[in-house]
């Protein structure tokens, strides 16, 4: 009969909010479970065993017992904290828009295993890596193929034609590029810069390892940070709201620099 009621699991804290007068509510990613939403009781109590395991980033172990309406935490063991992400805003800002691009694509029992070490491995790029924003690029373009929207940067989707290094088309509603003659004719498609149809390609084929090594000009890094955010915000059908705090950010350290 216990062990019906319990249950092991792995998972990524996503995002917790205040419950009640002791209690935080969790937003779990799982790998086989998918995105959970849990009840840490008495997680807010400064006595509390689970208080410091429960912060947004952390991954951790978890044994869960089920309850009548939600599920809740009995016991919690952290494997990673990534404290960078909580104390660094910039890495901060981009840890919870990792976040909430999984929150957006996953949901409840949805089972996506490497999903979940991508976004792990991601976790501790954005911690260590010479430049997070490149891993953060890596793991959208990654992130679509894995929950089924993978872009098609090979061939023209509309006449199937291999695609030439020259300026293509991007479309999202199609799925992907077209080639020159198909992407004239398509109202809506835009010319892809060659530059950044090439770092598509190379990210998409292959590990974080070698792309890391990338070094991108400012104008690549933008352009390729606005085109996969044309393709998430197109399937997502609005817009993520980390997204308008990254640029916050990044508009207010321009403000500091020039002076
Ligand atoms: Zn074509």
């Amino acid at each position: 009969m216990d062990r019906e009621r319990l249950y092991r699991t792995d998972g990524i804290i996503l995002h917790r909010t205040d419950f009640g007068e002791a209690d935080r509510l969790l937003t779990v990613f799982t790998p086989k479970l998918g995105r959970l939403r849990l009840l840490a009781k008495g997680a807010r109590k400064p006595t509390s065993r689970k208080s410091g395991h429960v912060e947004p980033f952390t991954y951790v172990h978890m044994l869960v017992a089920r309850g009548r309406n939600l599920d809740i935490v009995s016991q919690v063991e952290t494997l990673e904290t990534f404290r960078l992400l909580r104390e660094d805003l910039e890495r901060a800002s981009q840890a919870y828009y990792l976040a909430e691009l999984i929150n957006s694509f996953i949901g409840e029992g949805d089972e996506n295993s490497p999903l979940f070490d991508l976004a792990l491995a991601t976790l501790a790029r954005l911690c260590e890596a010479r430049d997070p924003t490149l891993a953060l690029r890596f793991f959208e373009l990654r992130l679509l193929g894995l929950v089924g929207y993978q872009p098609q940067l090979h061939f023209c989707v509309e006449c199937r034609a291999q695609l030439e290094p020259v300026t293509n088309y991007f479309h999202p509603p199609a799925g992907g590029v077209l080639c020159p003659r198909h992407g004239e004719a398509v109202r809506g498609a835009e010319p892809l810069a060659l530059p950044t149809f090439k770092v598509l390609r190379y990210m998409q084929t292959h590990p974080w390892d070698e792309v890391a090594g990338l070094r991108l000009k400012p104008e690549t890094q933008f352009d390729l940070e606005a085109v996969l955010q044309r393709y998430i915000v197109y399937h997502l059908e609005r817009r993520l709201k980390s997204v308008d705090f990254i640029h916050r950010l990044r508009r207010e350290a321009r403000v500091v620099e020039s002076r």
